[in-house]
C-alpha cells in the first residue's frame, strides 16, 4: 500500500517598512523554515499569510492596511504582526482588529514567539524529522552578500515626534556574544557587509549596564565599542547606522582610522536650531554636533556622514529654517535625507502651538534638499581620480553597479563601473573614479589616473 505524502503547509509573507521590520521578518521567516513550513510568494498558493506591518507615518498605517486586506481577499486566512499590530486608534482600540476584523492574530513588533503560537494554531507543522535544511545563516530578505545585523530593540528617548518607543517599548540590548555569533555565521555564510541596526545604536548596551559577556571565551562587554572592536576582526565591511553623537561614538572613530569598520556614520541629527531640537526632545546640540564633526573628519579624513532632518516641525520659523541650511553649510555632510514635519497620531508634537500649513513644510523640504544637492556634489567631486574600493551589487548591460565604503545600500549613491562587466556580485574591487552627479560616482577598472 502507498501512503499519500501529506502538503507541505505553506506560508505567504508580505514584509513591509524600514530595517528593522526586516529583521523581525527574517527571524520569523528563519523559524518558519527551520519548521519545515515552505514559504510562498503569492497568496492564493498559500495554507495562510503572515503580514507584516509599519506603523511609522500615516501613509505606512495606510499601506499596512491595504495589505492586509489585499491577503484577506486573496487568502482569507492572515495573521498580523509588526509596530501596526501594536497600534491603537483613539478610542484605545486595536487599529487592525478595528479595520479587518477577520485577521487570525494580531502581534506587535518583534515577536517571532507569538506569531509563530499564532501559526501553529491555524496551520499546524507537519512532523517531518528531515525538514530541519535551514542554513545556518537563516533566511535572509536581502542579496546574499550584506545583511542587517540587529543588536537591540526598542528605545530610551522620547523624541517628541516619534511613537516608536510606545509601539516598541525602552531599548533591550541583545547579549554580546549572541550578536557576535550571529555576526560570525553570516561572514561564514559569505557575507561582505553588515549593516548594524537598532533604534539608538549609540545607546548599546545602556539598559544591561554594560554587562559583561563572553565571546570566543573570553569576557567582553556589551557596548559599541566593544562589539566594533570584535566585528572588525571579521574581515568584511561593517557599517553603523543610527548613530547618536553621544561623546562614546568618540572613540569608534580610531577604528575607522584603522580600517576595522567603514568610515561611515548614519547619524540623524534632525534640526540645527536649539529651540526646536528642544521641541522636538532631542538628546544633542547644534555646536556640539559641529564641532564633533570636525573632530571626527580632523581623524578621519574621508568619514562619510549621512544624516535626516525634518521641515516644518510646529513653530519652526523662517529664521530656524534658514539656520538649519547654515548648519548643512558648516557641516559638509555627505548624504541627506529630508522628511517634511507628518503628524503621526499620538506623537506628542502633535499638540504643540504653531502647526504649519503642509505647502510651507514640503517647500522647506525641496529647499533643503535643493541646497544640500550642491554640497552632496562637492562631497562626491574631492573623489574624482582617486582609486577606492567597492563592492559590486550587480552586473548589467552597463557595466557593473557597486557601493563605495561611503554608500550603504537602497539609502545612498552607486558607482557605476562602466568597463565592470567581468565582476561578480558580492566582490570586492578597486576602481578609479572618473567623474560624478549628485549622487552617483562614475568608474572604470581601468582609467590610468593619478591616485591620491
Ligand atoms: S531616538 Fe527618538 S526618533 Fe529615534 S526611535 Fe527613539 S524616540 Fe524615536
Amino acid at each position: 500500500m502507498t501512503r499519500r505524502k501529506a502538503k507541505t503547509p505553506t506560508v505567504g509573507f508580505v514584509s513591509l517598512g524600514c530595517p528593522k521590520a526586516a529583521s523581525d521578518a527574517e527571524q520569523i521567516l528563519t523559524r518558519l523554515r527551520a519548521e519545515g513550513y515552505e514559504i510562498s510568494g503569492s497568496h492564493d498558493g498559500a495554507d495562510l499569510v503572515v503580514v507584516n506591518t509599519c506603523g511609522f507615518i500615516d501613509a505606512a498605517v495606510e499601506e499596512s492596511l491595504d495589505a492586509i486586506g489585499e491577503a484577506l481577499a486573496e487568502n482569507g486566512k492572515v495573521i498580523v504582526t509588526g509596530c501596526l499590530g501594536a497600534k491603537k486608534d483613539a478610542a484605545g482600540k486595536d487599529i487592525v482588529r478595528a479595520v479587518h476584523p477577520k485577521v487570525l492574530a494580531v502581534t506587535g513588533p518583534h515577536a517571532m514567539p507569538e506569531v509563530m503560537a499564532a501559526v501553529h494554531q491555524h496551520l499546524p507543522p507537519l512532523h517531518d524529522p528531515f525538514v530541519d535544511l535551514v542554513p545556518p545563516q537563516g533566511i535572509r530578505l536581502t542579496p546574499d552578500h550584506y545583511a542587517y545585523l540587529k543588536i537591540s530593540e526598542g528605545c530610551n528617548h522620547r523624541c517628541s515626534f516619534c511613537i516608536i518607543p510606545s509601539l516598541r517599548g525602552d531599548l533591550v540590548s541583545r547579549p554580546i556574544g549572541e550578536v557576535l555569533r550571529e555576526a560570525e555565521v553570516l561572514a561564514e555564510s559569505g557575507v561582505k557587509e553588515l549593516l548594524v541596526i537598532s533604534q539608538d545604536t549609540s545607546a548599546y548596551g545602556v539598559d544591561v549596564k554594560y554587562r559583561t559577556g563572553f565571546w570566543g571565551g573570553k569576557p567582553v562587554k556589551t557596548r559599541l565599542f566593544e562589539l566594533c572592536s570584535e566585528l572588525g576582526k571579521l574581515g568584511i565591511w561593517v557599517r553603523l547606522h543610527y548613530v547618536y553623537p553621544y561623546p562614546s561614538v568618540d572613540d569608534l572613530i580610531p577604528l575607522m582610522a584603522e580600517g576595522k569598520i567603514l568610515p561611515y556614520l548614519d547619524a540623524p541629527f534632525q534640526h540645527a536650531s536649539s529651540r526646536i531640537l528642544k521641541l522636538m526632545k532631542r538628546p544633542a546640540s547644534a555646536e556640539k554636533v559641529l564641532d564633533r564633526i570636525a573632530a571626527w573628519r580632523r581623524e578621519v579624513p574621508d568619514l562619510a556622514i549621512r544624516s535626516t532632518f525634518i521641515t516644518g516641525f510646529p513653530g519652526e520659523t523662517e529664521a530656524e529654517f534658514n539656520e538649519l541650511l547654515d548648519f548643512l553649510d558648516e557641516a559638509q555632510l555627505d548624504r541627506v535625507g529630508a522628511f517634511s514635519y507628518s503628524p503621526v497620531a499620538g506623537a506628542a508634537a502633535n499638540d504643540l502651538p504653531g502647526a504649519l500649513p503642509e505647502e510651507v513644510r514640503e517647500e522647506r523640504k525641496a529647499r533643503l534638499l535643493r541646497h544640500q544637492e550642491d554640497i552632496s556634489t562637492q562631497r562626491l567631486e574631492r573623489k574624482i581620480g582617486r582609486r577606492i574600493k567597492v563592492l559590486v551589487d550587480d552586473i548589467d548591460e552597463e557595466g557593473a553597479i557597486a557601493r563605495s565604503e561611503g554608500d550603504a545600500p537602497d539609502v545612498d549613491g552607486l558607482v557605476y563601473i562602466t568597463d565592470g562587466h567581468d565582476l561578480e556580485i558580492g566582490e570586492f574591487a578597486e576602481v578609479n573614479v572618473i567623474d560624478c552627479d549628485v549622487h552617483d560616482l562614475y568608474a572604470q577598472l581601468s582609467a590610468t589616473v593619478a591616485v591620491s
